[in-house]
Parts: C-alpha cells; structure tokens; sequence
C-alpha cells in the first residue's frame, strides 16, 4: 500500500479542534506514515504530538503556519522541521501573540460596547492554552446563542467588511522565511490558489516567495482537483521548488476536510514529499 501523509494539520494549540495527541491518533488509525503540525503562529502542540508519534510510531514533523504580509494581502507559509526553541522563533511568535492579542481585545470590546455578553475573561476561561482568534469569538458567540453557525457569525459580524472585523499585524513574507530558515526550518508557501491571483501574478508570487527563502510550495491540497495539483507541481519543478502537501485539517471546525484524505479524497500526498522536502532543506 502507498505510503500517505499529510503535512498540514491544526489543533487546539490554533483553531483546531482535537489535541496534538489526538491528531497523532487520528492518523494512525488513518495508517498514515507521517504528519506534520502546523498550527497558526504558534508552537505549544509539538511537544505533545511528538511525543505522541513516538509512543504511536507516527512520524510527526515539528510545524507551524505564519500570517505573511505580501503586497497588502495575506499569504501563509508553512515552516517544516523547525527546533521549536529557536531564539529566533521565541522573538518573532510573541510578536504574533502580542498583536492577536490586541486585535482580540478590540474585537470583543466592540462587541461588548453594543451589548454582546462576551469578554476576554470569559474567552481565555474557555481556552486557556490556546492562541485565540476569530473562530472561538465565533465559537463563543454561538455558545452564547447569538448565532447558529460559524458561517452565520463571520457573515454578520466578524469576516472582512462587517462590523465587527478588526485587521491584524501580519510578518512580512521575507521576514516570515528568514525566521523560519534561522529556526532551522523549510519554508513552503501555503495554499497557493487560495489567494486570488491570476496565473502571472501566481508565478510573480512564487518567485518573490523563492527569492525570499521558501524552498517548497503546497501543491496537493484539500480544495484542490487533481488537474490543479498537477499544474502547480509542474509550477514547483519550473521554479525548481519543493512540494508539501497537507489537507488543513481544523477536526469539527471544518468537518468537511477530512485529514489525509482533504474533501474530495483526491488529496493523497505520497511520502515521498518528505524526503523532497528534506533535500531541500540540505541544498
Ligand atoms: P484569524 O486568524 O483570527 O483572523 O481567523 C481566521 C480563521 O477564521 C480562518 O483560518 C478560518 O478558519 C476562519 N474563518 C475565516 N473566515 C471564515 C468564514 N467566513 N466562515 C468560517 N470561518 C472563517
Ligand atoms: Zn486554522
Ligand atoms: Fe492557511
Ligand atoms: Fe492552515
């Protein structure tokens, strides 16, 4: 049987909803060889899920996911094999937090200027160890019986151009690979379709990002068809850029993305990309 993995994954160290251990579990019951933890900003879950992946025999890649800033937009790059007690990494993830923790603050002072029952107690009470964003204000909110669904909450309240939206400090691209790299890492940028560009600009945006210091970009990804795995591998080879793939599995917070698998079963990242993804590292 074809050996799969999947190298990008969140848990409830971000906006996921199992913990390290249980995604490690997850996998093996999956008969995966290899993930990687990839949670937003932060570090917190590695520890547990490497640990785990020993006792379970799953390998487990230290990861994470940085918000980079490229012409006025956002654009996320995976960092993998990172030494989690990186000086670099310490400086540049409290600057992360820090700014969460700001654009938190506004949000839910907002809210509860117009008379929302939400606070910033109540919201560390219900998840004292993880990074918090938008999707546990939303959670919260739900809770609270404000709304019924995520979707409901982004839609009236929290996403881009509703009231309640607040921007947030993102690192910019180049910063975001060099800290990685100085954390002993391989940068790969996330996703690239989801950010909106055209096929030139795509390719404008690969290239910066190389020049920059990745060394891989996502090509198999959960929203993507085979067809356009296969392009952006091709896009990988002409850049002479590594390949990672992951599903961006968030558990129940997006329960249509299945881990290994992504949303349509066309997900299917062979181990191979590990052993790229290694030799990159080296060259
Ligand atoms: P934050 O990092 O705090 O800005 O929150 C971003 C996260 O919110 C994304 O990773 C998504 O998981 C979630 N999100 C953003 N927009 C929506 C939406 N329209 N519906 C549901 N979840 C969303
Ligand atoms: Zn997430
Ligand atoms: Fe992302
Ligand atoms: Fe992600």
């Amino acid at each position: 049987m074809e050996k799969l993995v999947d190298l990008h994954i969140h848990t409830t160290a971000s906006d996921g909803t199992l913990t390290p251990r249980q995604a490690v579990q997850l996998a093996r019951s999956l008969g995966l060889a290899a993930i990687a933890i990839t949670d937003h900003d932060t570090t917190a879950g590695l520890a547990e899920a490497t640990d785990a992946g020993a006792a379970l025999g799953v390998e487990v890649v230290p990861g994470l996911e940085l918000s980079a800033e490229y012409r006025d937009g956002g654009a996320h790059i995976l960092g993998y094999f990172i030494d989690p007690a990186a000086p670099a990494l310490r400086g540049a993830l409290d600057r992360f937090v820090q700014a969460r923790q700001a654009r938190n603050e506004q949000i839910v002072a907002a809210l509860a200027a117009d008379g929302f029952d939400i606070s910033m107690d109540e919201l560390r009470t219900a998840w004292p160890d993880t990074v918090l964003g938008r999707p546990h204000i939303a959670e919260f909110l739900m809770r609270r019986g404000y709304a019924a669904a995520m979707d409901e909450v982004f839609d009236r309240w929290l996403g881009k151009g509703r009231p309640y939206y607040r921007p947030r400090w993102r690192m910019p691209l180049a910063e975001a690979a060099a800290v990685i790299r100085a954390s002993g890492g391989l940068a790969s940028v996330a996703h690239p379709l989801q950010y909106g560009f055209p096929p030139d600009e795509l390719e404008a945006f690969l290239r910066t990002a190389k020049d920059a210091g990745c060394g891989a970009l996502e090509a198999y990804y959960s929203k993507y068809s085979p067809a356009q795995q296969a392009a952006l591998q091709e896009t990988a080879v002409r850049l002479a850029l590594a390949v990672s793939g992951g599903s961006d599995f968030h558990g129940a917070r997006k329960p249509e993305v299945k881990m290994g698998t992504g949303i349509h079963g066309s997900l299917r990242a062979p181990y191979d990309l590990l052993d790229g993804l290694r030799a990159a590292m080296r060259s």
